[in-house]
């Protein structure tokens, strides 16, 4: 673009400027150009992302990890916390058994081992008005927010004739609107600061459904939608939002909740022959996260071992 800056009096070949003007010229074409091309760079500029610092890009920004407490958010968080980010959590019990609360202080207390700052607390991703109190209690403790990671989800499996409206809606309310409400909880705050990285962990069913699936692959399709439309709704304020598509992870969720022989189709399926690693997807993630990705929105990355080939 620099190119055409300044240069639209000047005959390129050196000649007259009366006979260039009887054919059209390339460089021609470039003057006619110049107002959409300054306009062009006026957007750019405002775009304009962050520095590369290699190894320190990370350090000491503020990340949201949803259902961090256990599993793949576990290790999201984790590995946010060795890059040097300050990381808030959430995890919702469904039951009393208090379970839940001692599997988020387990990993609060590995993250404080890394030096970092870490919040977490229980909030129901699918009530709007927790999810707006959650990230307004994190900016006001952590000074700042630059990361998102929708990570919360659940499974409620069955065959679609037998699927009760309950299940369908807490699946959706979970896995979809709950990601709905973080993004739109933390927009505000993004857009007036031109900075943010958003993840959501989608899956390959997403993508690719099975037998008795039919809500949560609705659910993790809609993501992947929400996924483009937030994208492009922030982009132009320097916000990446991107999603990542699991394949079968090894979770305590998947191998107490899975059978065998489903888990053994999966090992198969994958061209690799195995079954992912919560780090596996953590890797991919802080990956997004970080500068290193600046020019990547909209976009899913599968991490599933080539499930979907
Ligand atoms: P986990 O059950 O370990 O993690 C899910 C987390 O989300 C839990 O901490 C859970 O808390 C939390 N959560 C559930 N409902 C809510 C809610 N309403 N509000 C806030 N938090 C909530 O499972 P995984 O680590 O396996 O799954 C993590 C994500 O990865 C999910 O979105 C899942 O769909 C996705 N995924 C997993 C795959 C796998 O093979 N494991 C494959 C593809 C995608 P609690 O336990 O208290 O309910």
């Amino acid at each position: 673009m620099q190119h055409s800056r300044g240069s639209s009096s000047r005959d390129p070949e050196g000649g007259d400027p009366a006979a260039a003007s009887s054919t059209p010229s390339p460089l021609q074409e470039i003057v006619i150009a110049d107002p959409v091309e300054m306009l062009l760079e006026e957007v750019v500029e405002e775009t304009q992302p962050q520095g590369l610092m290699y190894g320190s890009s990370m350090r000491g920004r503020v990340a949201i990890v949803t259902g961090g407490a256990t599993g793949i958010g576990r290790a999201i968080v984790l590995e946010l916390a060795r890059h040097g980010v300050h990381v808030a959590f959430n995890y919702f019990s469904y039951d009393e058994s208090g379970e839940m609360r001692a599997e988020a202080e387990r990993t609060a207390r590995e993250v404080a081992q890394l030096e970092v700052r870490c919040h977490h607390c229980e909030c129901d991703v699918r009530d709007s008005e927790a999810v707006g109190r959650f990230v307004d209690d994190v900016l006001e403790r952590m000074g700042g927010l630059h990361i998102l990671v929708n990570n919360a989800g659940i499974g409620r499996d069955g065959a679609l004739w037998r699927l009760s409206d309950e299940k369908w809606r807490t699946v959706l309310d979970t896995n979809l609107t709950g990601a709905f409400h973080m993004i739109r909880a933390v927009a505000p705050h993004f857009r007036r600061h031109h900075d943010g990285k958003i993840v959501n962990v989608s899956s390959v069913h997403g993508i690719r459904s099975e037998f008795g699936l039919a809500n949560y692959s609705a659910s993790k399709a809609g993501v992947l939608g929400l996924t483009r439309s937030a994208a492009l709704e922030l982009g132009p304020s320097n916000v990446n939002v991107n999603a990542v598509a699991p394949g079968y992870i090894r979770t305590t969720r998947l191998t107490s909740g899975v059978p065998a022989e489903i888990l053994d189709n999966a090992r198969e399926r994958a061209v690799l022959g195995r079954l992912g690693d919560p780090q596996d997807v953590a890797n991919v993630v802080v990956f997004l996260c970080s500068e290193l990705a600046r020019h990547i929105t909209g976009t899913v990355i599968p991490v599933d071992g080539g499930h979907l080939l």
